[in-house]
């Protein structure tokens, strides 16, 4: 946890250092509003959770004024309100009458699927937890060898299928194996063709149908990219409108100053970010936790 929270100092200490010392300024005018307002939109927040905060910022200092709680405590308070704290984010993973959970992965290609499939089987182990894998990905070449790999990794078996073949019978094929190895969860990898909603709609659908069948699915993640920003909020718009998204994975926040996308992202689409992706190691995912992040924010 304490690498963890590290990790994410170091990429998003930026946006909370320059808030903190803006308005630590003096005397905050106008331009300095101006300022804090640009950081916040670089950082990726959006219009209109920028303007919020700001107004209450604003508000707090002016009404509060030289009685006001240190400006890092407000700060503070005002960040995490903004996180939303009170968002359920456990992840729904335990067996339910008598058949395992089902976990779907979906988003873009390159947003780090597999490799959020792979270290969330890696975090469920850990947890003594028993996992099956699905490669349902069937449309990238190399997306069902390197889910193997992890699942070899991790110690679980991956069902593959040929490659070009039809996602939603994998998918369903690996449910048929964790309900007979009598698993807690499976974890199915689904491609992330774009180019077409109808298209994906119609995958994605079948691959739903087919798994609820034997056994409910129990989240549907939807992977992002955190570097991809506005573009990354119309991919989250589109998948929502063909799934019901449960649950936000923002990977890639190692490399990215932008984490006020996670404030974005949850407004909306109305889910919470549940895990979050801090780097290519099996051991660089973690639950997304709004206390650890905003600290981390503030450095
Ligand atoms: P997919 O096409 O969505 O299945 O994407 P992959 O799982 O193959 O990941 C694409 C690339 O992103 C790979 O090189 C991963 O190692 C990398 N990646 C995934 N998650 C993270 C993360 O949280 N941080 C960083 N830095 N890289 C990541």
């Amino acid at each position: 946890l304490v690498r963890l929270r590290q990790r994410l100092a170091r990429s998003q200490g930026v946006l909370g250092r320059g808030l903190l010392a803006l308005l630590s300024r003096d005397k905050i005018d106008e331009d300095t509003w101006e300022e804090i307002e640009d950081l916040l939109i670089t950082a990726d927040i959006g219009v209109g959770p920028t303007q919020e905060l700001v107004e209450r910022l604003r508000t707090r200092l002016r009404v509060e004024g030289a009685d006001s709680a240190p400006v890092r405590e407000v700060l503070r308070e005002e960040l995490l309100a903004l996180v939303d704290p009170t968002m359920d984010r456990r992840l729904s993973v335990s067996r339910q009458e008598g058949r395992p959970a089902v976990v779907l992965m979906v988003g873009v290609n390159g947003t780090g699927k597999t490799t959020t499939v792979g270290k969330l089987a890696r975090i469920l182990v850990a947890e003594d937890r028993s996992v099956v894998l699905g490669a349902a990905d069937t449309f990238r070449a190399a997306a069902a060898a390197q889910l193997t790999t992890w699942g070899e990794r991790v110690g679980v078996d991956t069902v593959v299928g040929p490659e070009g073949g039809d996602p939603a019978s994998v998918a369903f094929e690996a449910v048929r194996t964790g309900m007979e190895q009598e698993v807690d969860a499976v974890i199915v990898d689904t491609a992330g063709r774009l180019q077409n909603k109808a298209g994906l709609m119609d995958e994605l659908g079948k691959v739903k149908r087919v798994v609820e069948k034997q056994a409910p699915v129990t989240e549907v993640l939807l992977v992002l990219d955190a570097t991809t920003g506005q573009n990354g909020m119309i991919q989250a718009r589109v998948f929502s409108e063909v799934v019901d998204v449960t649950g936000i994975v923002l990977t890639k926040l190692d490399g990215s100053a932008k984490g006020g996308i996670v404030v974005a992202v949850q407004r909306e689409l109305g889910v919470p970010v549940k895990l979050v992706g801090l780097g290519e190691g099996p051991d660089d995912l973690a639950p997304f936790d709004p206390g650890t992040f905003v600290d981390a924010l503030l450095g």
